[in-house]
């Protein structure tokens, strides 16, 4: 019987990241995956040769020095990235339905302050004061700026309302709606998202912002060869469907084929939730269960990934985020069925073909899981196929139609450069990450209850740990960072930060 040192389940950015520092310390990873491709929300898709993201449009803290450049040159992946560095002026351009003027967000401090001062002359104060607000809620968090600190002291942002904090720093309602603009990168509700997790994942791109070229699966190829190449393995089309325990620890993951796979140790990429679904053991406490139960998932949401008629579209190297009305900007996930869509992002594909036309570019609206609950007992990915059936086709067709006469608003004349488009929706979702809703960013975060919503790594089974974009924070550098900590339980922590610092 093969013992793996340590079993992994899920290859989303989190898998891979713990596989990577364990198989550089010596341990034999194997790494489990249910869907064909592996990567979680790393996944790329082909139409018509149009290379498609599922879950990554771009990328923030890659300069030199910066914590995701530090991360990845220190995972050995950096050097052979194709990033393409976004429009410095402009890597966010807001856009709001009762305005026609195009509010540009712009890499750098300096720079950020500098142009947005330009649309809101009499604010400068307020957008510096913003910015310093910005750089010391990072600064304290000390993992974040790769220092090997004490994790928590008091931190306020913590218990702060990001959209009262904004609130209360001018009465011009406009600059207030612009500086939460981008707020679909984290799912953010007025009265709900703590001040911390805008400031750490709005610092990120405006210290740096990148888009993958032909897509972020590279990270997850990349890591994968690393993987390979210190012993370990991704094992493909394995979904693990118990995690079994026996005399105290996890002895091993069983498969949907019956298969069972040993391991030392445990790690799962999976939602917490659907972890402790897998887990048969009376060591885990019912009150924590219950707990993770009650703890609110982030909406999802609907993709309509355009394919463009060849050189037609000019490529454009910045995101767009559109909301109907600066007053609604904290809420749009709680959206009227019969008014949506109400917010957009637009996200060009950066190809390696062209600089000048865009091949393809995804179109994105937040929509709740209950929107598709009809279907909700179909399942369809390329490695399990199954028709949804022709009511669900005409909902698709129905909502990117609505999707792209809002889009076409600000963007005239768009439609007639399509040349055809395929739609996600929270199903799509569900089905390739496994969760129970096609929540984009996992458990939401909220300031009145901060702690309920950090999830530790270690489970009540000394062996079996979790990681992922439940585990801290969502996104490429929140599950990096996230992955970290399950580390630092195999590795000396002060050793590994040190490392990567250096890298
Ligand atoms: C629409 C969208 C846009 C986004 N845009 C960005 C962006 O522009 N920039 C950014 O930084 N972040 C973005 N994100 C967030 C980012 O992609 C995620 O936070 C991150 O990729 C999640 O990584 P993870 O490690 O939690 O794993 P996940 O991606 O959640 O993957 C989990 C993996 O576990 C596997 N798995 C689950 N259950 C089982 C099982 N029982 N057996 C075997 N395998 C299993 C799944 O198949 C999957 O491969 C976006 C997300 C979404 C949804």
């Amino acid at each position: 019987m093969e013992k793996h040192d340590v079993v992994i389940v899920g290859s989303g950015l989190g898998g891979l990241v713990c596989a990577t520092i364990l198989g550089m310390r010596g341990y034999k990873v194997c790494i489990l995956e249910k869907n064909k491709q592996i990567g979680g929300n790393l996944q790329t898709f082909v139409r018509e040769k149009v290379i498609f993201d599922s879950g990554v449009h771009y990328l923030g803290g890659l300069l030199p020095g910066q914590n995701l450049y530090q991360i990845f040159k220190f995972l050995g992946i950096l050097d052979d990235l194709k990033l393409q560095r976004m429009d410095m002026d402009a890597f966010d351009i807001f856009l709001l339905g009762n305005d026609d003027k195009e509010y540009r967000i712009a890499q750098g401090y300096d720079n950020f302050i500098e142009k947005l001062s330009q649309d809101f002359p009499g604010e400068r104060h307020v957008i510096e004061q913003y910015c310093a607000k910005m750089l010391e809620i990072c600064e304290q968090f000390p993992l974040y700026r790769l220092r090997d600190e004490s994790y928590f002291e008091k931190i306020d942002a913590l218990e702060m309302d990001t959209k009262a904090y904004i609130e209360s720093l001018t009465d011009n309602e406009k600059l207030q709606a612009v500086l939460g603009g981008n707020n679909a990168l984290y799912a953010g509700v007025g009265g709900k998202t703590p001040l911390y997790v805008h400031a750490l994942v709005v610092n990120s791109y405006i210290e740096s912002s990148w888009r993958c070229v032909d897509g972020g699966s590279q990270i997850a190829r990349l890591l994968n060869k690393k993987i390979r190449s210190y012993g370990g393995e991704i094992k493909r089309n394995r979904k693990v469907v118990k995690l079994v325990e026996e005399g105290g620890d996890i002895q091993y993951a069983e498969l949907e084929n019956g298969e069972k796979v040993y391991g030392k140790y445990f790690i799962s990429n999976a939602h917490p939730v659907n972890t402790m679904d897998m887990v048969v053991s009376d060591k885990i406490r019912h009150a924590y269960i219950t707990r993770l139960k009650s703890l609110e998932n982030s909406i999802s949401t609907l993709l309509v990934n355009i394919v463009f008629k060849k050189d037609s579209y000019p490529y454009i190297n910045s995101n767009y985020y559109y909301c109907d009305d600066h007053r609604n900007i904290w809420n749009e996930t709680a959206y009227k069925v019969e008014d949506w869509p109400t917010s957009f992002a637009v996200f060009f594909s950066a190809s390696s073909k062209s600089e000048v036309y865009a091949d393809g570019a995804t179109l994105m609206a937040y929509m709740r899981y209950e929107e598709v609950a009809p279907w909700a007992d179909t399942f369809n990915t390329v490695g399990h196929e199954s028709d949804r059936g022709e009511l669900y086709k005409e909902f698709k067709r129905r909502k990117a139609e609505l999707l792209i006469d809002l889009v076409e608003t600000k963007f005239p004349g768009l439609r007639n450069h399509i040349h055809s488009y395929y739609v996600a929706t929270p199903l799509s979702f569900r089905d390739y990450i496994g969760t129970d809703d096609g929540s984009m960013y996992g458990i939401a975060k909220d300031y009145t209850a901060p702690w309920k919503t950090f999830i530790s790594p270690r489970t009540k089974i000394p062996n079996l740990l979790l990681t992922g974009q439940n585990i801290n924070l969502h996104g490429i550098l929140g599950v990096s960072v996230s992955a970290l900590v399950t580390c630092f339980e195999f590795v000396d922590r002060k050793e590994l930060v040190d490392e990567i610092r250096n890298a």
